[in-house]
């Protein structure tokens, strides 16, 4: 079969569900399949997941969206796997059953031992060397901790038995039924244990951390043909040939291909990252330097911000406060008022994310009056989300030196035309939505589909782009500042409320 007649698989294995998409050569989806798997709690500030559901609802999503289409395996030219990043898994080499829960990304109860590391003063060498702010977020202490406390497992870690991969790892060890124990590069900068810039696992950081070096997966590019599936899934072999990060993924599947570049995610929380280019920018602004994608031998640098608490604003008010039916409405109650009232909202729900990195911080809701109504505590959460990510951007053009030409967004929460235009207004720069809004899935197929030629090269993806809106920006500067100035008021009233100090 013509190679263009055929479909490539996307695999976007997410915190909350797994899906599986198929795209056509035109980079447009045929067929989408989702299935939401279980969040587990086990105790306040932990978050795990069962390594088994994410593989039974991934595998059954991907039946599920080739039946739908009604193809078969001779349809699918390749695959591409995006997934959550950070998230810990160890398994046995030789039965496949984990030890242990996936450990979340989210998942906080390495926290304190952050705290003494960083208190140890080892906050400069690990950024230095990995790019990132020590945090329980990422993989290393989350590795550590499943070593220390289940029982047998250091003992069988260090006689060779098991292996430690992050979502995309234990995905494709499965696809080929443990054949392959890989990583791909942006999954491995998100682990705390890779140098970012020599490219290897990290020797003093796996001691520091008492991790075996047998642990850990080889490293590979973001495309490339890894492998091909073996008889489980497929009946012949598809190869499977692009790998990112989900974060890295979108700004792939965005096409900020070029340094300068950057996307924002509005979902649940915010992402933005930016392109860097060829080299890496330690950030001075307390953002994380990271690996966007390795392409053949070439590397590509980016920085990055998180926002914690992003479109969950939204969800909080209609189910937190039941204040709002629904998400759409707010757009319409934003936009039924002229301006906020004064009534400003810090959504610092779960602490503060970059650039404040305060997890003490706690939502605040300042200056409200007799005549605050429920369209201004509305706007204020959307002006809220378009704040927080103003203060990532401003640490980003500081850290470069230069200002921003563009936004380009996806995530649920862009289909809200106040909040592009507001992001607009106080960013002063253009917001740029795209058609295309599963840019996740679109990133993973992209680099899958390059590495198998089925696209020829990224020139013939930027003419795949397409553009659904852009939001200029239209608020007089001198009331978009007033406003800064009004929110970093705001944001001092809510930073440390949950300390004794
Ligand atoms: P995630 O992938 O993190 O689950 P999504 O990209 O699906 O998130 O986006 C869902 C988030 O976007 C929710 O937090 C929801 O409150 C918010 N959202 C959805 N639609 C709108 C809207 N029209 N206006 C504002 N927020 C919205």
């Amino acid at each position: 079969m013509n190679h263009k007649h055929k479909y490539v698989l996307a695999i976007d294995q997410g915190t909350t569900s797994s899906r599986a998409i198929l795209f056509n050569h035109q980079g447009n989806i045929i067929t989408l399949a989702q299935k939401d798997f279980h969040q587990y709690f086990p105790k306040p500030g932990w978050v795990e997941h069962d390594p088994n559901e994410i593989w039974y609802t991934q595998s059954s999503v991907i039946k599920e969206v080739m039946a739908k289409a009604d193809v078969t395996d001779d349809h699918i030219a390749c695959i591409g796997i995006a997934n959550q990043r950070e998230t810990t898994i160890i398994w046995d080499r030789e039965t496949g059953f984990p030890v242990y829960n996936a450990i979340v990304w989210q998942d906080r109860r390495t926290s304190d031992y952050c705290e003494e590391l960083k208190e140890k003063g080892y906050a400069t060498s690990i950024q230095e060397k990995t790019g990132l702010v020590i945090d329980a977020y990422f993989s290393a202490t989350k590795i550590r901790w499943i070593l220390d406390n289940v029982k047998g497992v250091r003992e069988r870690a260090e006689r060779g038995e098991l292996c430690f991969g992050t979502v995309d790892c234990w995905l494709l060890w499965k696809l080929t039924r443990g054949e392959k124990f890989i990583t791909d590069i942006t999954n491995a900068s998100r682990t705390m244990l890779f140098n970012i810039h020599s490219q290897q696992w990290d020797q003093e950081l796996l001691s520091l951390f008492s991790i075996p070096p047998s642990l850990l997966p080889e490293v590979v590019g973001c495309s490339d043909i890894y492998c091909e599936t073996s008889a489980t899934l497929f009946k012949k072999g598809i190869p499977i040939s692009g790998i990112a990060g989900d974060q890295q993924a979108a700004l792939f599947g965005q096409l900020c291909v070029e340094e300068g570049m950057m996307k924002t995610t509005y979902g649940t929380g915010c992402f933005m990252i930016l392109n860097t280019g060829k080299k890496p920018i330690l950030s001075q602004n307390h953002l994380l330097t990271t690996i966007a994608w390795k392409l053949g031998d070439e590397t590509t640098y980016a920085l990055e911000g998180s926002v914690f608490v992003g479109g969950a604003a939204i969800q909080w008010l209609r189910d937190g406060i039941g204040l709002i039916p629904n998400a759409a409405i707010s757009e319409q109650m934003a936009k039924s008022i002229p301006d906020n009232g004064g009534v400003y909202f810090v959504p610092a729900l779960t602490g503060l994310g970059a650039p404040y990195w305060d997890q003490y911080a706690r939502g605040a809701i300042v200056g409200i009056t007799r005549g605050t109504t429920a369209a201004h505590l509305t706007r204020a959460a959307l002006e809220g989300i378009s704040y927080q990510v103003y203060d990532v951007l401003r640490a980003m053009e500081n850290d470069m030196n230069t200002q921003s030409k563009e936004i380009r967004v996806d995530g649920g929460a862009i289909a809200n035309n106040f909040l592009m235009q507001f992001q607009a207004d106080i960013c002063r720069c253009p917001v740029v939505r795209p058609k295309v809004l599963e840019t996740t899935a679109l990133g993973a197929a992209y680099l899958a589909g390059l590495a198998v030629g089925y696209w020829k090269d990224i020139d013939e993806l930027k003419d795949q782009w397409s553009l659904d809106k852009v939001f200029k920006p239209k608020l007089d500067e001198a009331v978009a500042l007033r406003q800064l100035d009004e929110w970093h008021k705001a944001v001092g009233r809510a930073q440390h409320w949950s300390s004794n100090e």
